[in-house]
């Protein structure tokens, strides 16, 4: 009963359901007008239900939840629940997947599908939960789908639907890089010979598991699909192959730093035009990013300070250090993911101002460096990382907060450690 589990039980409220919220937690969020049943979970109710609907922070494995599927009580998904409600409605649903970059390329497709005048829902696993897009009148719904979500996911059924790209990740939850790729592609499930199935290029383990899959395929960087060509002075060029209707468009005007988020914009765009919108309709020219994302927060004294708190794995800092503005000093720490390898960070650090790694995976962060043979400095936490760095940089330079972590030793989540490091930046003296 957090975000999504509240938006499904008002929206089963509103159709009329009798519902039932539990919780193990006693303290969980409460709805008026269902029974409540917290601090445990009674097998009964599982057992009674006509219909069970999960939170994707539930594993199918869950007792309760495992008992209710065995005994054939339909469980599905919150985002299901809500994709099922919303393909009566005729609402299309365009789905983003991937281990790095959703929430970016959902809220940048959402905006070229806005922009192209159709009124447009954009959430899901990010923001508002997708319960909350039913039965308020929309042409379609562009939607963040965690693997998570796709455990448990009944008939979803997207028009078309994209996996950016596919790292290690969430393994403890899933098992094997197979089954992590496996539940990724149950998005593609339920297509029909129409929809769209958007893959990477050259990912033989995708490619194994969708062949079999219905639904047209498109590439990010292949044909068919979307390339990038082109270089920063000469402009940058989305081009197109096979996509009905496609013709070349200029990514002039598109400000989001990095080639990860040419990359982004590209699946964007190839989302959008699947979904139907004429090429002529689609404008890239200031689509905005989101925040905690390689967001320029402030510049003080010359230095331009970049809050990228979202980057809470190795390959996300490997990305941002790509796409930073040189000299830069880098900002590294948090709490560290058992066997993470440092050591990678290295290659891109050599030519930086300097390292700071702080918080908890401090010291480990900089024995990695180290072991690379470079000189990183230690600080305690962040705030005395922001102070060191601000010490260290010259007028021109960049800092660069991309932490390679997860937030949990000083901060609630990685969006409150970005608050503290914009407001600490700002404290700065001009
Ligand atoms: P997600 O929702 O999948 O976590 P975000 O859009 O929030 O993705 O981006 C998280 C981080 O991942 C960014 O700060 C950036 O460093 C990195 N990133 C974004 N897009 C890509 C991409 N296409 N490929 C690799 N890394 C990316």
């Amino acid at each position: 009963m957090a975000r999504s589990g509240i938006a499904a039980a008002n929206l089963a409220l509103r159709r009329g359901a009798s519902v039932t919220c539990t919780d193990a937690r006693l303290n969980a969020s409460r709805v008026e007008g269902t029974t409540a049943v917290y601090g445990e979970h009674r097998r009964a109710d599982f057992l009674n239900a006509d219909l069970v609907i999960v939170s994707p922070g539930v594993p199918a494995r869950q007792a309760d939840v495992a008992a209710a599927i065995e005994a054939g009580v339909p469980v599905i998904g919150e985002l299901a629940f809500a994709a099922a409600l919303l393909a009566e409605q005729g609402v299309m649903i365009l789905a983003v997947s991937g281990t790095n970059g959703k929430s970016t390329t959902t809220h940048l497709l959402g905006q070229l599908l806005t922009r192209a005048g159709r009124r447009t829902f954009t959430g899901g696993n990010i923001g508002a939960p997708l319960s909350d897009a039913v039965d308020q009148g929309y042409d379609c719904a562009a939607v963040e789908v965690s693997s998570y979500q796709m455990e448990l996911c009944g008939a979803f059924h997207p028009r078309a639907a994209a996996i950016l790209n596919l790292t290690p990740d969430h393994l403890e939850r899933h098992g094997s890089m197979d089954n992590y790729a496996e539940a990724k592609c149950r998005m593609f499930h339920q297509m029909v010979l129409g929809d769209w199935q958007i893959l990477p290029a050259f990912d033989a383990r995708l490619e194994r598991i969708c062949d079999v899959l219905p639904g047209r395929r498109a590439y990010l960087n292949d044909w068919p699909g979307v390339r990038i060509v082109g270089a920063p002075g000469a402009g940058f060029q989305l081009t197109f192959d096979e996509i009905p209707g496609a013709a070349p468009i200029s990514l002039e005007g598109f400000t989001l730093p990095g080639k990860h988020n040419r990359e982004n914009v590209a699946a964007a765009v190839l989302l959008a035009l699947c979904a139907g919108v004429p090429v002529e309709r689609i404008d890239v020219a200031g689509l905005a990013g989101l925040p905690h994302r390689m967001e320029t927060v402030a510049v003080r004294g010359g230095v331009t300070y970049i809050n990228d708190s979202k980057a809470t794995n190795i390959e996300s800092t490997l990305v941002a250090l790509d796409s930073a503005p040189a000299p830069f000093v880098v900002l590294l720490g948090g709490r560290g993911k058992a066997g993470a390898d440092y050591e990678r960070l290295a290659g891109p650090l050599r030519s930086a101002r300097g390292a700071i790694c702080f918080g908890e995976a401090g010291p480990a962060i900089a024995e990695g460096l180290v072991r690379a043979g470079l000189a990183p400095m230690v600080a305690a936490g962040l705030d005395d990382a922001v102070r060191l760095a601000a010490d260290r940089a010259r007028p021109g330079d960049t800092v660069l907060l991309s932490p390679a972590c997860a937030s949990f030793d000083e901060f609630s989540d990685f969006e409150h450690r970005g608050r503290h490091y914009s407001a600490t930046v700002e404290g700065l003296p001009a």
